[in-house]
């Protein structure tokens, strides 16, 4: 059994935060989740590093959370550290048109960093909830793009502390999928390239997409967005939809009204009722369509 000990000494001398018990409930987008055994807060690669080293040598488990919003924690929560990245982690510079953005920023203030530079090409992320880190991790998309088309280079941290830079061809990109789910790197920063445009019609691509978000998605309650992939040839919410399971409840956990590829907490969700709605999804539309609904959100157990 490992002991936590080595982080809080880590944290002292080097000057990190950490709460012990903290709730994941308040870091997901799902507002769901039990208890981190430890949530540190790291600001820097060093500190990043000397974490991962600790954890690695005493048998500590880690995981690197972005900002939650494709998460759906058990209720039990987490053991070890529950990491995230803070202070220099969520800056962002400008290189001509290419923008290297920490892992720790927000999608949408990376948007708007690209707005303000006249660069184009990143618009369709204005509005996913998510860090860059995240995004890349998941090849995060929308609206005809992906992070795939903007990506030029990611740079990343080993269970050992080695800091590697892999470029766009080496990332493994495809529908929802990167390298990084293959590995236990964590994402330290990623460079995007993109093309120079007028500021008024990247602004106005932005406006479009938050407008047809907003119009769309039951942005009003707490959801990690789209539970299921997209299934080839088709649309998870239509096929949802036409197996009459809009409204569908289980527990806390409803089928949203609105779009039915959402799973949206109405009250106390639980992390079980969701798994349960999403089972029976997944089986009545497989029944009824023939379709199977692979899940795009990640459950952590
Ligand atoms: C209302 C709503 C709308 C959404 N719309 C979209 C959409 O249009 N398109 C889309 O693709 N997604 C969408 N999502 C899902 C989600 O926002 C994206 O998947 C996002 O990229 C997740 O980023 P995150 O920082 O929240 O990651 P988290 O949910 O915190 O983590 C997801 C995974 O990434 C890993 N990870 C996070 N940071 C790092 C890192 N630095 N290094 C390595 N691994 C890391 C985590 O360990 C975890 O395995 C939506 C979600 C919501 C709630």
């Amino acid at each position: 059994m490992y002991d936590l000990q080595i982080i809080r000494d880590l944290a002292e001398k080097r000057g990190f935060s950490y709460i012990e018990g903290e709730p994941l409930s308040k870091h997901t987008t799902f507002k769901i989740g039990g208890k981190a055994e430890m949530f540190v807060s790291v600001n820097n690669t060093e500190e990043l590093k000397a974490v991962l080293i600790a954890c690695k040598e005493n048998d500590i488990p880690y995981f690197i959370l972005g900002k939650g919003s494709n998460l759906l924690i058990s209720d039990r929560g987490m053991k070890g550290v529950v990491l995230t990245l803070e202070g220099k982690f969520k800056e962002i510079s400008l290189k001509e048109n290419t923008i290297t953005s920490g892992a720790g920023v927000n999608l949408a203030k990376l948007c708007t960093f690209a707005l303000n530079n006249s660069l184009s090409g990143h618009e369709f992320a204005y509005g996913i909830p998510g860090s860059v880190g995240g995004a890349a991790y998941m090849n995060a998309g929308a609206y005809g793009g992906e992070m795939k088309d903007v990506v030029k280079s990611v740079t990343h941290i080993t269970t050992d502390g080695d800091i590697v830079t892999l470029s766009a061809d080496e990332l493994d990109f495809s529908y929802r999928h990167s390298v990084y789910k293959t590995t236990d790197d964590i994402i330290i920063s990623v460079t995007v390239e993109l093309n120079v445009d007028d500021s008024e019609n990247i602004k106005a691509k932005m406006d479009d997409f938050m407008n047809r978000r907003k119009t769309k998605q039951p942005l009003d309650y707490p959801s990690a967005g789209s539970v299921f992939k997209r299934p080839k040839g088709n649309y998870a919410g239509t096929l949802i939809e036409k197996c009459g399971l809009k409204g569908k409840t289980i527990g806390g956990a409803q089928v949203s009204e609105k779009h039915a590829g959402f799973i949206i907490n109405i009250g106390s969700a639980t992390c079980d009722d969701v798994l349960n709605l999403i089972k029976f999804v997944q089986t009545t539309v497989m029944d009824e369509t023939g379709y199977y609904l692979e899940r795009e959100i990640i459950h952590i157990d």
